[in-house]
């Protein structure tokens, strides 16, 4: 992987990527390529976004060496990068703060941003507070019904909360009518797009802001192990807290690196939410090219996962590439093992993670116990579990 350089000019990576936008939201992406291109070169630019990371995310976010869980399992050691203590949650504001930095550098005033579970919604309304500027999130009427606590976090914060009513009413219509709104008001706003995924430049450039999480544990995993881990695994919903943590990775080839899908109820059905582990073929949807979902009549498909974060049908292109060039290996995981492991890390190490992360660290469960107690995974723990808690329940059986 010596000469790994993507995307290429136009935005792909291999097939996939790209710009497919209607004509009206060109100028406005050729804008911010040209502003991202200036801010990346600019080191006060980094100096600002690293300042924010510290004081006010609290990175560097620790790696955890789950002795417990490890030695329950008896295999391999695993250890835990905790993107869960982040401010807000989750790895997410990685990526909020970076945008909302640049959206200031460009003078707008406004931002917009889509959400499904309302975990981007959050962070896009946190960083909207933290830099005094107006924020609007556009939100599926289903998605605001099934998550009201994130709903009203979002308005405490300061935010607008503005329902879809259209197609099924969740994310991927949340994601269209963003773009359309982006389209009326490019002059004053700014579209924080929330995962590593959309037309070009996005999937560089969130990728390039959730590296954060790489870059730290290519330091601390040496002071903690001597080496760099045999595997380094994430979930993958779009795709930004895995490509954050296998970006700089790509070349250290002794370094196995997993991305786990959402499996939902299995694989063969529709109920899961895994385009590239189920084989779909490659479509096109919110302005790029990927593996995607799809019916026989390429129509996009409705998913299953119990996480909402990672029930999205589309993929971050990056990933589709790296599946190709066979740097990444993809799996799926399905509800129920997530909802083990969930369980599993609770009571062995006192951590509520994100039913998301819990995919992850379903790989881990079901992967250690077959490698050597020597060898070392790396678990990308992306979020905590507070979030979860009334769905879990429910599923338990219990009311809260
Ligand atoms: C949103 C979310 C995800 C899925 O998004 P990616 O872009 O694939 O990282 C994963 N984990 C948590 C905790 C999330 O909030």
């Amino acid at each position: 992987m010596q000469n790994y350089n993507y995307p290429n000019e136009l935005g792909f990576f291999g097939d996939h990527g790209g710009l497919y936008v209607s004509e009206t939201l060109i100028a406005a992406l050729t804008e911010l390529k040209q502003a991202y291109a200036e801010a990346k070169a600019d080191p006060s630019f980094w100096a600002q976004y690293h300042s924010d990371l510290k004081y006010y995310v609290g990175r560097p976010s620790p790696v955890y060496h789950a002795e417990r869980l490890s030695r329950y399992l008896g295999g391999a050691q695993i250890y835990l990068k905790r993107e869960d203590l982040n401010h807000s949650g989750a790895h997410k504001i990685n990526n909020t703060i970076g945008q909302a930095l640049l959206a200031k550098r460009m003078g707008k005033k406004r931002v917009i941003a889509e959400t499904g579970a309302g975990q981007h919604g959050v962070a896009s309304a946190t960083v909207a507070a933290r830099f005094g500027m107006d924020c609007t999130v556009y939100m599926g009427t289903e998605d605001i019904q099934r998550q009201a606590p994130n709903v009203y976090r979002m308005k405490l914060l300061g935010a607008q909360v503005v329902g879809v009513d259209s197609g099924s009413k969740t994310l991927k219509d949340a994601m269209n009518e963003a773009m359309r709104e982006w389209v009326a008001r490019v002059d004053d706003t700014f579209y924080i797009i929330g995962t590593a995924a959309g037309p070009m430049p996005y999937p560089a450039m969130v990728r390039d802001f959730q590296c954060v999480i790489g870059n730290e544990a290519k330091i601390q995993m040496p002071e903690l192990i001597g080496r760099q881990p045999d595997v380094a695994v994430a979930c993958v919903g779009g795709g930004s807290n895995a490509i954050g943590l296998f970006y700089p990775y790509i070349n250290e080839m002794s370094t196995r690196l997993v991305g786990v899908e959402a499996g939902g109820h299995g694989l063969n059905g529709h109920e899961h939410a895994a385009p590239i582990t189920s084989g779909s073929p490659m479509g096109v949807l919110h302005g790029f090219r990927s593996y995607l979902m799809q019916d026989e009549h390429g129509q996009v498909s409705s998913t299953h996962s119990v996480s909402a974060g990672l029930d999205y049908p589309g993929v971050g292109p990056e990933h589709s590439f790296l599946h190709d060039i066979g740097r990444v290996d993809y799996t799926a995981v399905g509800d129920e093992a997530a909802l083990e492991a969930f369980h599993l890390l609770c009571h062995q190490e006192g951590i509520i993670p994100a039913l998301e992360s819990s995919h992850a660290v379903a790989w881990a469960v079901a992967n250690a116990p077959k490698m050597g107690k020597d060898e070392v995974i790396l678990v990308n723990l992306s979020g905590r579990g507070d979030k979860d808690i009334n769905t879990v329940a429910k599923l338990d059986g219990i009311t809260l």
